[in-house]
């Protein structure tokens, strides 16, 4: 199944995670959500990247997306708005992949999870089997 992101969110995410570590001392994981479509023919179109609090206990070397927000989004998909294709999250420290934590965190719910770390985004789909990486086609 392919996956598509826009030009805008690798702008986006990229900003968030610079912007976030420059006010957090370089120290703390920033995160936030992935939404979209699914598309007709199948495959999925990231379209935003909204921010979220990190409600972590330790924001440096965990992330927890704000139930809240979570909530709120899932909300609106049912109402006909975008869907909740994934989650996003920074690592300050460490590659663009998902770490011991991150694993232990997978659900296996086959969302797709996007990596900032050293101005690379890293995209990922949870399997249940761990994380299989992504290479999402970029479009305008
Ligand atoms: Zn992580």
């Amino acid at each position: 199944m392919d996956v598509e992101v826009t030009s805008g969110v690798l702008a986006a995410l990229h900003s968030h995670a610079i912007h976030s570590h420059a006010i957090a001392s370089g120290a703390e994981e920033c995160c936030g959500l992935l939404l979209g479509h699914v598309l007709p023919e199948g495959g999925e179109r990231i379209e935003t990247a909204v921010p979220t609090a990190n409600v972590a206990p330790d924001r440096r070397r965990h992330f927890e997306v704000d139930p809240r927000a979570l909530l709120a989004a899932h909300k609106a998909a049912r109402g006909g708005g975008p869907q909740v294709l994934g989650y996003y999250h920074s690592h300050p420290e460490g590659p663009a992949a998902p770490s011991v934590t991150d694993q232990e965190h997978s659900t296996g719910d086959c969302r797709i999870w996007a990596i900032i770390a050293h101005g690379t985004v890293a995209f990922w789909r949870d399997t249940g089997n761990g994380f299989s990486a992504l290479a999402p086609n970029v479009v305008a």
